[in-house]
Parts: C-alpha cells; structure tokens; sequence
C-alpha cells in the first residue's frame, strides 16, 4: 500500500462555505465552516457569494492548519460544482481553481447531492441504501441502480427545509428554524388538517408552506408546528416507503442537514422496522452543507479518474444527481 493521500474539498452551494479535508483511507480529518445568516428573509444569492469570498481565505486556513497539513500537502482539490445557486457556486469555484493552480494538483468536480449520500455511506458504513436526502434546498428520495442514483421521489416546489424554515420565519422564529419547530411542536395538543400532497412519488410542500403561513393568524403555534410536521414528514415517509418496498434495499439512510430532526429519525425508524430494512442516520457533524463530505467524494471520483481542467471547470447550477455516473458504485 502506497501512503495515505490527502483531498481538500470546497463546499459553496448556499449559505455554508465549507472546507474540509478527507484521506483516502475514508476520513474526514478537518472540517471548517462559516455560514451566512440573512439579515432578514430567506438567502440573498449576491449577499451569500460576497459572505463566501470574505471567509474563504480564513476557513481554508483554518481546515488546514486542523488536518496539520500546508497546501503543497494536498493531493487533489474538489469543489461543490452544483446544483446550487449560481453567485454562490462561482465564488467556491474560483477558490478551488485558485487552489488547484497554486498546487498544481488536479481539481474534482463533484455534486453536492451525491456528496451528502457518500458521507452518509462513509460514515454509516451501509454499502448500498436507500437514500432519503432532506436539507435546505433539497428533498430527494434515492437509491443506486446501474451505473447511477436514481431518483425514487423528490420535491416539486420548495425543499422540506426551506418549506420548515420559512414557517418558522413566519413565527417570529430565528434561523434555523427546523430545531425551533421541533420544540414548539413537542408542546402541541391537537392536530389541524392541512394539505398533504403526493403526486405519484413526488411530494409538494409549498401549498402545505402557504395553508400553515395563513393559519398562524388564528391557530395555536404548538398545535400548528405539530401538525406542520406530521404532514410534512408523513409525506416524505410515505414515498420513502413505496420506495424501500420497491428497490429492496436493506437500509434507509437519512442524509442532509434535516437529518439532524429526531422526529424524522423516529418515523424513518419506524419505515424500516415495518420493511425488515436497517436504519442508519449520518451523524449530526456531518449532515449538514461541509466541504469534508465534497472532499471525500472528491476521492472517490478522482480515483475512477474524474477532473476537470481550470478552463473547463464551469459550475452547474441545476445538475440532478442523476445525471452524474457513479463509476465507484460499480461491482
Ligand atoms: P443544509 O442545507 O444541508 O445545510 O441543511 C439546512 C437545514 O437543516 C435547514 O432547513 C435547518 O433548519 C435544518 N436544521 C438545522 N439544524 C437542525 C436540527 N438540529 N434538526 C433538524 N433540522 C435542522
Ligand atoms: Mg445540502
């Protein structure tokens, strides 16, 4: 066995600059993150890209200095190359050409999606699950087949996070508003119906969002948050269900930074123990946006012999994650 190799991977898709570093022998060894809060609203792309551009210099350094290691000691530099909002990408992009020049080490283009399920695969060390990936901007139900991860469900309109946080932001809640909910809801009495819609294997949380937004005026916030999640991640586990029935997986993993909800944990938990499925959860350093787990699928697709030249390496602000070959999948 040759010696171990080093990836520095760079996260930039929406609010987190992320970097982090991972060895080839499947470690995440450093992990540094610094997050644009709006002053008000949901994400202002152009705010966000300048928030990244001022601590990427910083954060670099400090994943670095974590994994004891200098530039010249890195291998290969991978970057988040979408999907993501597009200011957001170019500016985490530019830092890794800049990176990857200045070492004269190969760059990596990887997709973000796929990177929370390889972080999720790494850590939990189940081969082959199916995939419930919930975040910020993503709701995707997923499983590997032939070559690629299929898609087995995914949101519509807005993704099961922001759906989440934009309630909370209606209450008065600060980002993120997920965790807030979770304990407003532990104090809810009654459950008040709401639209709860799934098209064949594809859900839509955004006329759920608008329906919870009006009735905040003149419903009980703990009753409501209650029933906000209920109906939100009764959805998802319906899907994920029909899902695990289908491809027969012997796993479920949940991935993302919503993955960190232990109410969702607990219905998933639930899914499995019907379908005789093991359930496994990334663990709560990891489920959110970080430029650890782009360094670690950065590996896995540079040793299949992935990269990208600087002159080539644009950002792909609506790249599914099944459009992207998984050659390390294979066999
Ligand atoms: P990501 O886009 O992957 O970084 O995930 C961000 C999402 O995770 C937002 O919707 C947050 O509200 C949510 N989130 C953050 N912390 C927690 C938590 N402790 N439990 C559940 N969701 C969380
Ligand atoms: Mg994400």
């Amino acid at each position: 066995m040759g010696s171990v190799l080093y990836v520095l991977g760079i996260e930039s898709t929406a609010h987190t600059f992320g970097c982090g570093v991972a060895t080839s022998d499947g470690r995440v060894i450093s992990n540094a993150k610094a997050e644009y809060t709006p002053k008000a609203g949901g994400i202002h792309p152009r705010e966000a890209s300048q928030h990244h551009a001022s601590a990427a210099a910083s954060t670099v350094s400090n994943a670095l200095s974590a994994a004891g290691l200098t530039i010249s000691q890195i291998d290969a530099v991978a970057f988040s190359t979408g999907p993501g909002l597009g200011p957001c990408l170019r500016t985490g992009a530019t830092v890794a050409r800049m990176l990857s020049l200045l070492s004269g080490k190969p760059l990596i283009p990887v997709n973000h999606c796929i990177a929370h399920i390889e972080v999720g695969r790494m850590c939990t060390g189940e081969e082959d699950p199916l995939v419930v990936y919930v975040s910020g901007g993503n709701t995707l139900v997923s499983a590997y087949s032939d070559g690629r991860y299929r898609i087995f469900g995914e949101t519509l309109d807005v993704a099961l996070g922001n759906c989440l946080d934009t309630f909370a932001r209606a209450l008065g809640l600060p980002h993120p508003g997920v965790p807030k909910l979770e304990v407003l809801a532990d104090g809810g009495r009654s459950f008040i119906p709401l639209p709860y819609i799934v098209k064949g294997q594809d859900m839509s949380y955004s006329g759920l969002l608008t329906d919870a937004i009006r009735r905040s005026k003149d419903h009980d916030r703990s009753d409501l948050s209650l029933s906000l999640l209920e109906v939100a991640y009764g959805m998802l586990a319906e899907v994920a269900e029909r899902a695990l029935a289908h491809t027969e997986k012997p796993a479920l993993l949940l991935t993302g930074g919503v993955a960190r909800s232990r109410r969702l944990q607990r219905i998933m938990d639930a899914v499995c123990r019907d379908h005789g499925a093991r359930f496994s959860v990334v663990p709560p350093d990891l489920a959110g946006d970080n430029g650890g787990m782009i360094a670690w699928t950065g590996y896995l697709a540079w040793r299949e012999g992935i990269t990208v030249d600087v002159e080539e390496s644009y950002v792909k602000p609506k790249w599914r994650l099944d459009e992207v070959d998984v050659p390390w999948r294979r066999g």
